[in-house]
């Protein structure tokens, strides 16, 4: 059982700064709903549906603030299932309208319970229907596991030089930033695994609990129990003012990259683990998670208004 047919993601090497070596870059905004949470998506529901854990009669049940839920509404649809977000208060109507539009239904959390409130709702779902499979997005290991088997894969296959130094992600779940150093050690490299994490020097007292910073979406902390920095020894922690991920952003639109905050954030402190270890033949990986449209109506287009 294959939910689609899914060609592997563009991996492209990006410069801003000629300065710099190119900073090799997946282009996980082109996945089938605008997200590498298709990856996970596509991988959890798969491996389940093989296993006979779910079918039409199930209900799928997912805590998350936008794109995981959009990722299963859609791999749901396919699957002819149905499918329930669970939603912090206060999440953007694009997203909500995205979800409706692939036939998914939406529950509101109180906003003031953040993320780990939403997934407390999602186990009582749970626990009152046998028929409800909850993905688990921040404790399910199969999460990192799709990027490992699949996103790495893609970049062994695409990379020219078919190595790779360092990886950088920021670590929302943590899947991506796990799964492709697990992946790419699979292959054979030894690529220092680089945090991405987002610093709020503004609008301190806005920030939504577990969120490093309110205006890096996606990229949380303190509900995740696939990031363990213990199982990583040779981490790096990169910190980037969240001010700098959205300039950031907005050069890679202008120059055709379509992308979301955590993308230039991700760029960003790709470029700055670069500066800090010079040589031209340094190979570092990232990835572009999403599509600049989620946005709109945050402050990454505050200065078009
Ligand atoms: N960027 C965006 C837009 C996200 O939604 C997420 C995950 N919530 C991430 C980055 C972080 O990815 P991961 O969950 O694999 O750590």
């Amino acid at each position: 059982m294959q939910l689609r047919l899914q060609a592997p993601t563009p991996l492209v090497a990006i410069t801003l700064d000629p300065a710099l070596p190119p900073i090799w870059t997946k282009l996980e905004f082109l996945n089938p709903s605008g997200s590498t949470k298709d990856r996970i998506a596509r991988f959890i529901l798969e491996k389940a549906w093989r296993q006979g854990r779910i079918n039409t009669r199930t209900t799928v049940v997912e805590a998350s603030s936008g794109s995981t839920s959009i990722a299963m509404a859609l791999a749901c649809a396919q699957l002819g299932i149905r499918f329930i977000a669970v939603m912090p208060e206060g999440v953007s109507n694009e997203r909500v309208l995205m979800i409706k539009a692939y036939g998914g239904e939406i529950r509101l959390a109180p906003k003031d319970g953040g993320i780990e409130g939403a997934i407390r709702i999602t186990e009582h779902i749970a626990a009152e229907d046998p028929t409800v499979f909850l993905p688990r997005q921040f404790s399910n290991t199969d999460n990192a596991q799709a990027h490992r088997f699949l996103t790495a894969r893609e970049i062994i296959d695409e990379i020219p030089s078919g190595r790779a130094d360092a990886v950088v992600s920021g670590v929302g779940t943590g899947g991506t930033l796990v799964g492709l150093y697990e992946g790419l050690c699979d292959a054979g490299c030894q690529p220092v695994p680089v945090f991405a994490r987002p610093v709020n020097f503004t609008r301190e007292a806005d920030v939504e609990c577990c969120s490093f910073s309110c205006r890096i979406p996606g990229v949380v902390e303190c509900v995740s129990t696939i990031f363990n920095p213990d199982n990583l020894p040779s981490l790096e922690t990169i910190e980037v003012s969240d001010s700098e991920a959205l300039a950031t952003t907005r050069e890679l639109m202008r120059k055709g990259f379509p992308v979301g905050p955590s993308s230039g954030l991700n760029y960003r402190a790709a470029q700055l683990y670069l500066a800090a270890h010079p040589g031209r033949d340094c190979i570092v990986v990232t990835v572009f998670p999403d599509r600049m449209e989620r946005y709109f109506t945050t402050d990454l287009f505050q200065p078009f208004r």
